[in-house]
């Protein structure tokens, strides 16, 4: 399983293998719910910090509520 850095505590993070752009994924460290943001290599953000941006456009189907 690949793994990303988590950016609110820095540790590793496991993101499914097939995973994409927009991607959920959640810190077992801190708790924290991220996005996938980049795959090559793979980046997490805070899912709270794109809502209002990026993801809008690109993912009609993305429900925050979920
Ligand atoms: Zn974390």
């Amino acid at each position: 399983m690949p793994t990303a850095i988590c950016p609110e505590c820095d540790e590793e993070v496991y993101v499914e293998a097939d995973a994409e752009q927009g991607d959920k994924a959640n810190c077992e460290e801190c708790g924290s719910d991220l996005l996938v943001v980049g795959l090559d290599p793979i980046e997490l953000d805070l899912k709270t910090d794109l809502e209002d941006d990026e993801l809008k456009d690109e993912d009609e189907d993305y429900d925050p509520y979920d």
